[in-house]
């Protein structure tokens, strides 16, 4: 389904969340356009890389491996920050906040983004300059994001999604922000939340702490949704979205996760936690 098509239909259904889809939307649109012209250095494999692969377990690369793009992350950011500008009181008061300490040089974006985009840099340059974390922390990672697809994209043929099958991304080891359900069988894949990669996984399998045990895995749906399911794990108390793809055809997984937050409050009040909370989450 076209992607504005199937965020009407979501408004429609949910007239609250309009404003937050609208914001996915123009953010979403700008970084498809940077990705037409980016340039980003090929990705050099070492050979031993694809030996601890195989052997020891260890992902292909670290995420500060992908190259990144720096000029046409700067402008993204920078236009992603006029978005954000227009897009609620407390983004538009953040912009702001993260426009003076850009003019002050109290945050260097150019060395955020040469080192690999570090949660831990993030947060610690975000503390510093008295800005709000997670709002930053949204428009560094989505203006990097780019790039990173761009990156995995290269080496995707040096994978097989299908024989991974650990709770970790193979591609840059980051753990997965969403389980998708595809194809008749429902195959199982999960999505990582960092470079995008997607890849098959049990049915019944905890990513988070590998729990197999069928006793200490349950799920459950929205109401009329059974589109949208949470995996709960009750030995590490973490749980997964998962969107069954079988019902509402493929999608952008972002949005559907986005339209969601319903469930995450209520996996939230029966106890358990998002290890990769959707960044759009207020
Ligand atoms: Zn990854
Ligand atoms: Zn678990």
């Amino acid at each position: 389904m076209e992607k504005l098509e199937r965020i009407q239909q979501i408004k429609k259904k949910r007239p609250g969340y309009g404003e937050i889809l609208d914001f996915y939307q123009m953010v979403k649109e700008e970084r498809d356009r940077v990705k037409a012209s980016l340039k980003i250095k090929p990705i050099k494999l070492r050979k031993e890389w694809k030996e601890l692969l195989a052997k020891e377990g260890f992902s292909l690369i670290q995420k500060e491996d992908f190259p990144l793009d720096i000029e046409a992350s700067v402008k993204l950011f920078q236009t992603l920050c006029q978005i954000g500008k227009d897009a609620n009181p407390h983004m538009s008061d953040q912009v702001k906040k993260i426009k003076e300490a850009l003019d002050s040089k109290r945050i260097d974006l150019k060395k955020i983004l040469k080192e690999g985009v570090k949660e831990q840099r993030i947060e610690q340059m975000a503390d510093e300059s008295g800005v709000d974390k997670k709002v930053f922390s949204f428009l560094i990672q989505s203006s990097a994001k780019p790039s990173i697809e761009a990156g995995m994209e290269q080496l995707r043929s040096e994978l097989d999604p299908e024989t991974w099958l650990k709770g970790y991304c193979p591609m840059c080891g980051s753990l997965p922000s969403l389980s998708l359900l595809k194809e008749e069988t429902g195959k199982r894949y999960l999505l990582c939340s960092y470079c995008g990669y997607q890849w098959r996984i049990e049915r019944l399998f905890c990513p988070f702490c590998n729990n197999k045990e069928h006793e200490s895995l349950q799920y459950f749906c929205g109401e009329n949704e059974e589109a949208y399911r949470i995996d709960l794990c009750d030995k590490c108390h973490r749980y997964i979205k998962t969107i069954d793809f079988r019902i509402i055809g493929e999608s952008d997984p972002s949005l559907e996760d986005l339209a969601t937050p319903h469930l995450d409050i209520l996996a939230t009040q029966k106890g358990y936690k998002r290890p990769v909370p959707n960044p759009w989450a207020a």
